[in-house]
């Protein structure tokens, strides 16, 4: 079954979206990094413009809750006085994913400086189309989702992939961004008329992507964004609990870290053995992290059942290993529309109505197997 149309766009910090506790406000981070300052701010602004809540996303953005929109002017001046939100708008919507651990002396974080020099000489993109720069010997961020993928290949030479090809063209740094531009419009040729383009992967799937860009194979994958501490590499990896935390949570870790860079898999990079972790999940056997849920209600207007409450109780079986592995992926959806996990999971469980319904091996949107749940009946029956 097709994923249903989504709204089509993301918020950004200019153009937030309206959601059941009031406009989300996304904040995508330069390089995916936050000095300590940055993210004290951050945390102050959404205490004082937003609900006190905030997401960190999937493409490793933050998003400030429950803004008001008288509020909203305010806001946009203090992120952009903190660095934190552009003036331009193209740079406002620019999506770019770059690898953690890419330091300022290594070639990926050039192509991230590079790509964000150039955002205004690139077409105009739709708004969930992204970028991700995964330079290292091995690729690390390979499931983040984007739809040009600036990569290496095994003689350590820059690549531009196609988002669902198994291969990509070289490039070098200087011709990057006119590489990027070819593949831009042969992308934006695909249009139907009347139609919303497709994200790559849909192009790639359905084998329209040119020859010529598919002829090389880039490094192997390694799922290396993991929670847990890595004392030999001075950082700890730090898992966001259903990709949510409070401000005050985000102040006090900003206080032992000189940065904070928002990562894949909802996870944060700190210095190692920074404090204030307890909000945060640090140990890689926490059934937390087998669950994915988004906000559900009554943050999200669309929401037909609440999410986070179950969230915490599947997370508590699976962590007591009370007949529920870690081994599983878990979704919970407020609705059908599966927000939080575009690709199938082992068990998806969505709000359907007034009940929760089960959806086997699959996404939020596909039909499901077992209906007519409280939240009682999923503890029981979800294996
Ligand atoms: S999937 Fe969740 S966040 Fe997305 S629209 Fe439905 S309830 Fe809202």
């Amino acid at each position: 079954m097709e994923r249903p149309q989504a709204k089509g766009w993301c918020p950004t910090t200019l153009v937030p979206m309206q959601s059941g506790d009031g406009l989300i406000v996304r904040i995508k981070p330069a390089f995916g990094r936050l000095t300590s300052d940055q993210a004290k701010a951050v945390a102050d602004l959404a205490r004082l413009y937003g609900n006190g809540f905030l997401d960190i996303t999937s493409r490793a953005n933050i998003q400030i809750r429950g803004v008001d929109e008288a509020a909203l002017p305010s806001l946009i001046a203090a992120l952009q006085g903190h660095d934190l939100a552009s003036t331009d708008e193209a740079r406002d919507r620019l999506n770019l994913i770059l690898a953690p651990f890419t330091d300022e002396t290594m070639i990926g974080y050039h192509c991230a400086k590079r790509l964000y020099e150039a955002t205004v000489s690139l077409p105009e993109l739709p708004a969930k189309f992204g970028f991700a720069i995964d330079t290292g010997e091995k690729r690390i961020i390979a499931n983040a989702s984007a739809d040009i993928r600036i990569e290496t290949d095994q003689s350590g030479a820059l690549i531009i992939r196609c988002d669902g090809c198994d291969t990509g063209f070289q490039t070098s740094l200087d011709r990057m961004i006119g590489d990027i531009q070819k593949v831009l419009a042969w992308y934006l040729a695909q249009k139907q008329e009347g139609a919303r383009l497709a994200r790559m992967a849909q192009y790639a799937h359905a084998q329209k992507v040119p020859k010529d860009f598919r002829l090389i194979t880039p490094n192997e994958t390694q799922d290396d964004v993991r929670v847990g501490a890595r004392k030999d590499a001075g950082y700890d990896i730090l898992g966001v609990p259903f990709g949510q935390c409070h401000a005050d949570s985000l102040s006090q870790l900003a206080m032992h870290t000189k940065q904070i860079e928002v990562t894949v898999n909802r996870c944060l990079v700190v210095d190692t053995g920074a404090g204030a972790k307890t909000d945060f999940i640090t140990k890689p056997d926490d059934g937390r992290l087998a669950v994915i849920a988004c906000p559900g209600a009554p943050a999200c207007a669309s929401a037909t059942m609440a999410t986070r409450n179950l969230a915490e109780e599947l997370a508590s079986k699976i962590t007591a290993s009370a007949g529920l592995s870690c081994d599983k992926t878990y979704h919970i959806s407020g609705c059908t529309k599966g927000c939080a996990a575009p690709r199938a999971t082992d068990i998806c469980i969505i709000g359907d109505g007034a009940h929760y319904a089960i959806i086997e091996n699959g996404c939020a949107w596909e039909p499901p197997s077992i209906t007519s749940l409280s939240s009682d009946d999923v503890l029981k029956t979800v294996k």
